[in-house]
């Protein structure tokens, strides 16, 4: 089973991917966390030349193509191999990341980014995924207020995050087009409501999955 977390920035998809996975743990599952970009060491070198502000030259093409290359070698080296032991994958982001962010964000053609990020899966499609949802000023308001902080949570804004506010607009309306696509696979998840209600959400989603 690959399940896959998406939604903006800030909506709390990493904490949320956490509690399902130590949950998944509780009940006996042998459970694979992983996130894009990233996952493996050449995915993680791919996922800093995209996410650093220095980049700022960097074209539409080069994006996709990166994160599709990220994407193509944390596949076939990391995911592809757990799922064919059993194991079941939670991954921060995947294909549809890539449909949002850079399809409906950036204005790359859809069926473009769709047909890259295909051949650099070889065609791997997520079970079931989880859009957390919340408005834009609130991603935005949490993501700034990360970046200010101090603690262990503190995390400067990347190059994608440091875009604007029409563009994370853009990237909000495109996940919810994904989820009208897909309703078979796709469950939106209201999150901007405490960290417990979510979790019981998901989980009791996932419980059914499990059990299909
Ligand atoms: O989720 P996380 O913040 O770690 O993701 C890294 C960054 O990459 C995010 O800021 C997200 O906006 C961006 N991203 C993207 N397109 C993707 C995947 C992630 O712009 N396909
Ligand atoms: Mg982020």
């Amino acid at each position: 089973i690959f399940i896959t977390f998406e939604g903006p920035d800030g909506a709390g998809k990493t904490t949320q991917l956490k509690k399902l996975a130590e949950e998944l743990k509780k009940q006996g599952h042998d459970v694979l966390v992983t996130r894009e970009p990233g996952g493996t060491a050449i995915s993680d070198q791919i996922r800093s030349i995209i996410l650093d502000p220095v980049n700022k030259e960097m074209v539409d093409q080069a994006e996709v193509l990166l994160y599709a290359a990220s994407r193509a070698q944390h596949v076939h080296q990391l995911i592809l191999p757990a799922l064919a032991a059993g194991r079941i994958v939670l991954c921060d982001r995947f294909i549809d990341a890539s449909v949002a962010y850079q399809a409906y964000g950036l204005g790359v053609d859809v069926d473009m980014v769709k047909a890259i990020s295909r051949y650099a899966s070889s065609g791997l499609q997520a079970t079931r995924t989880y859009i957390l949802d919340v408005p834009v000023e609130v991603s935005l308001e949490r993501l700034h207020h990360r970046a200010s902080g101090t603690g262990e949570n503190a995390q400067q804004l990347d190059r994608i995050e440091l875009k604007n506010v029409d563009y994370h607009s853009r990237v909000r309306e495109g996940f919810h087009q994904i989820a009208a696509d897909h309703p078979e696979r796709v469950r939106v998840v209201n999150a901007n409501r405490n960290e417990e209600e979510i979790a019981k959400e998901i989980w009791t989603d996932c419980n059914r999955l499990l059990e299909e």
